[in-house]
């Protein structure tokens, strides 16, 4: 038994142990009016204390002058601390909870949480913008009824979720999505869903890059095959011989060619960030006008600008390349008479170099695609001119590595113009 309890007890004895000889000595009333009074005082003191209990009760607030009298502090205190302890823990509760929560937030995946009949109990914001859920008024409701593409619903009725489902949304069709269920305590589902786009496209360029390099070499070997098989199996004269073995010696130039460039393109990718060396822009451009001169054999008019105040700073060889990619498609597709101008200008805020061309132009629909590889506008024409359709993707790769951007503008029937924009950080003062 607490003391405190002993002491209420006493209390009650001691008016009695009073009351005893009152009743005796004085008289029976008197004795009993003590007694009574005695009572009267001790219930009044705990019905006060009761009611204060009472009343806290109703708003159990922890405040530390909470205390009760007499045998009531015991069970004050203790109920203080009880109180004090309970909030401790909620609130340590409620920041774990908010904790987890912001973590869910924080997720670049799209997380839903789901019940045993998949009813949605939360997801995150990036759930909400890559399935266009509101978790506000949608808590409650079945997935299905808000992404109802029919192989979702297929897939949230199956069983086995060792695999996850690859699909679009209706709401972002640009977007691919893997959208993964994973069961947890019981029969809940967490659903996971990451944003794949990147990788698929990736894996596609992938794809059709093999599907296109073997394409392009399968033609020129069909092409040496088939004369092989001819030389082997027929006597032929002498001319139509030599006529044959250069068909067959122009085949596998293209062939080399387009190896070439698959290696140049693969060294580039590979390659650690070009330097930052300035490379002497006027005996690059002579270079160019050199080898322009070349190619055209004398079939256009090139002209060389230089405003000769900045060189360029970077991998000459890289430049070389993408800047020689740019002069030899001009002179590929511009008929013979026209204008062929390459030239560089620079100032401390940034540099370019542009090749600008009078020749057969490109359609509007054409320009975003002409950097990816062996894009063509026309297969044709890019053959016979010697193109291997990896030319303006050498171009971009290099390019980018410079931090510089390509700016294509053309007018069918009246001209190209292809500029590299170089940002001041790549210009060197002389
Ligand atoms: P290709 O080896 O076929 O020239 P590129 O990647 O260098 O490949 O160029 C892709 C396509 O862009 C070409 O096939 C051609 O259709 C078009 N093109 C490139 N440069 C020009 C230009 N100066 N004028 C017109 N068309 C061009």
């Amino acid at each position: 038994m607490s003391s405190q309890l002993m002491r209420a007890l006493l209390l009650a004895l001691l008016s009695t142990v009073i009351a005893l000889p009152v009743g005796y000595f004085v008289a029976h009333w008197a004795g009993w009016t003590v007694f009574c009074l005695g009572l009267a005082l001790q219930m009044a003191f705990h019905f006060r204390n009761f009611a204060r209990l009472d009343r806290w009760s109703h708003n159990p607030v922890v405040d530390p002058s909470l205390e009760g009298e007499g045998a009531w502090d015991g069970i004050f205190g203790r109920l203080y601390r009880h109180e004090k302890d309970l909030r401790e823990q909620i609130a340590e509760r409620d920041h774990q909870i908010a904790m987890l929560f912001a973590a869910g937030q924080a997720l670049t995946d799209g997380v839903v949480l789901l019940d045993t009949h998949n009813q949605i109990l939360f997801c995150n914001s990036t759930a909400e913008d890559q399935l266009g859920l509101v978790i506000r008024t949608d808590r409650g409701q079945s997935v299905a009824n808000i992404v109802r593409q029919p192989e979702f619903v297929a897939y949230l009725e199956e069983s086995d979720f060792s695999r996850p489902l690859t699909m679009r949304t209706e709401r972002k069709e640009d977007r691919v999505f893997s959208i993964h269920i994973i069961p947890y305590a019981g029969s809940r589902r967490l659903m996971q869903v990451k944003d794949v786009t990147q990788t698929e496209r990736l894996d596609r360029m992938r794809r059709d890059f093999v599907a296109n390099v073997s394409h392009e070499l399968r033609t020129p070997l069909t092409v040496l095959a088939g004369f092989l098989e001819t030389l082997q199996e027929f006597d032929v004269d002498r001319e139509e011989r030599n006529r044959y073995l250069e068909m067959m010696a122009d085949q596998s130039k293209r062939m080399q060619s387009i190896v070439q460039d698959l290696l140049t393109l693969s060294s580039i990718e590979s390659a650690p960030p070009p330097d930052n060396e300035p490379v002497d822009m006027a005996s690059l451009l002579d270079k160019l006008h050199r080898d322009a001169d070349g190619l055209s054999a004398g079939r256009h008019t090139i002209i060389v600008e230089n405003d000769g105040h900045n060189d360029l700073r970077g991998s000459e060889p890289e430049l070389v390349s993408a800047f020689g990619n740019l002069v030899a498609n001009a002179v590929r597709y511009t008929p013979a008479g026209g204008k062929i101008r390459i030239s560089w200008r620079a100032s401390p805020q940034g540099g370019e170099f542009a090749v600008q061309d009078s020749g057969i132009g490109i359609e509007a629909k054409h320009i975003p695609r002409l950097t990816e590889r062996f894009y063509r506008v026309d297969r044709g024409r890019s053959r016979d001119a010697g193109g291997t359709g990896l030319g303006l993707a050498i171009v971009k790769h290099s390019l980018n590595r410079h931090q510089a951007q390509l700016d294509i503008k053309s007018t069918p029937g009246v001209g190209s113009c292809f500029t590299a924009k170089f940002p001041a950080s790549r210009v060197s003062s002389l």
